[in-house]
């Protein structure tokens, strides 16, 4: 509709009036859209959605008519998004608090059922206070503008999550950006930011791209001897690292070191959406007064509020779902190893199957699909050249036959591709 009213506004030959020139605009903006989608294509980088027509699981069906297809690619680790309590506890709050607040936290949109959920929160990492956001890509965007000031410094991991990158450009802070996991340069990069007032390290917990998991006991070290802050993005951690699921710094060692927590509702703890900020209560009270995603955005709805909150529940009354993803993740790593792959990262269940060309990667993942396993493969530029892989997810509610489909059909994937060792 667009385009034709825009091509009918320059056939009726008004240029020069306003109404035609926000036609030839509105015709210019379509064909140079055109053109950035036509470079996507060529450079092979574009993105397609497979359209399920089935509830998050490790079973899914596709919209397009594909049944039983083994899904290995969700976030969903403990198995929770489709889990029967938390669905049960997603409609009890709907139907007690309703669809949504139609406003902001601090208008209107506070019930008793959010503060209920950022008590938990901060109860299950042990922290003082907590406070939510739509997502964790808002929680990201919203702290560091709120937190530091020009006389501060972040200290960031060159290969920490978008969310936390851009989160990063909004402040006014002083930047420095240390090689991935490498604690010299990080020691360096902190000798130097010793001019400043404030210096917090920014870093994920577990990298999605890797499966690996930062040196937070040496970072906590570091940043104890050059007076800084920790800061850490758990979305690949909460609820299932650590011998209570409570995240990297509970597997390592270092809950008392790491001083702000952010996290995600939208990946382990239910799978439905949003995100919260946990750690001290003056700075939690100051995101509540000061940042801009919080501040300018409706109140997470009830639903999801009733999901996360059971979730948690589930989590802190037994780790036996996590131990139970512990045990699978082991069980696939193994056999993909023994099989001939290389798996990178290590007893996380993010598992990055390396291939290194981008191609092989696609044609491989597409093979997998034909073979009923939903895998993704990932290349530049959402990974380095030349390190192009198939992320691999391993889910609580996997079976071991499952696991053995998957391994199986990789094997003779990876056979008639020449893809192993
Ligand atoms: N941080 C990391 C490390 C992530 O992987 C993601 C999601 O992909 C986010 C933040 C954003 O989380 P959310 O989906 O809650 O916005």
């Amino acid at each position: 509709m667009w385009r034709a009213a825009a091509v009918r506004g320059l056939r009726a030959g008004v240029a020069g009036t306003p109404r035609s020139a926000s036609a030839a605009a509105g015709l210019q903006l379509r064909q140079r859209l055109e053109s950035e989608l036509e470079d996507i294509r060529g450079a092979g980088t574009w993105k397609n959605e497979r359209i399920i027509a089935s509830r998050q699981g490790p079973h899914l069906r596709l919209a397009d008519g594909g049944a039983g297809i083994l899904n290995f690619c969700a976030n969903n680790y403990l198995g929770l998004s489709s889990h029967p309590e938390v669905i049960r506890a997603a409609v009890e709050a709907l139907e007690k608090f309703g669809a949504g607040l139609s406003s902001v936290r601090f208008i209107c949109g506070t019930q008793s059922i959010h503060k209920d959920l950022e008590e938990k929160i901060a109860r299950f990492h042990q922290r003082e206070d907590a406070i939510l956001y739509a997502s964790c890509f808002d929680a990201n965007a919203g702290i560091f503008e709120a937190l530091l000031t020009p006389e501060d410094a972040v200290l960031s991991d060159e290969l920490n999550h978008a969310s936390i990158i851009d989160g990063i450009r909004l402040c006014k802070a002083n930047k420095y950006r240390y090689k991935h996991m490498d604690m010299q340069d990080l020691e360096a990069k902190l000798q130097d930011a010793q001019k400043h007032r404030l210096r917090l390290v920014a870093t994920d917990g577990a990298f999605s791209m890797d499966g690996d998991i930062a040196p937070l006991r040496e970072i906590c070290q570091l940043a104890q001897k050059y007076d800084a802050l920790v800061f850490i993005d758990e979305c690949h951690a909460t609820g299932f690292l650590g011998p209570n699921g409570r995240g990297t710094d509970e597997l390592l060692g270092v809950m008392d070191k790491v001083t702000i927590i952010n996290s995600t509702l939208g990946k382990a703890l239910g799978g439905a959406a949003g995100g919260y900020t946990t750690g001290p209560k003056p700075l939690i009270d100051l995101l509540r007064q000061r940042s801009r995603p919080y501040l300018f955005s409706n109140s997470l709805p009830p639903a999801v509020v009733g999901c996360a909150a059971k979730a948690l529940d589930l989590l802190m009354e037994s780790n036996a779902i996590a131990q139970s993803m512990a045990a699978k993740t082991q069980r696939f790593r193994s056999m993909m190893t023994a099989a001939g792959f290389t798996i990178s990262g290590k007893d996380h269940p993010i598992c990055p199957v390396m291939l290194g060309d981008a191609r092989l990667a696609a044609v491989m993942a597409e093979d997998m699909l034909n073979r009923g396993i939903y895998v993704i493969g990932f290349s530049y530029p959402v990974v380095p050249k030349g390190k192009a892989r198939i992320r691999v997810q391993i889910s609580a509610v996997h079976s071991d036959e499952d696991i053995d489909r998957c391994v199986e059909a990789f094997t003779e994937v990876g056979r008639k591709h020449g893809a192993l060792r």
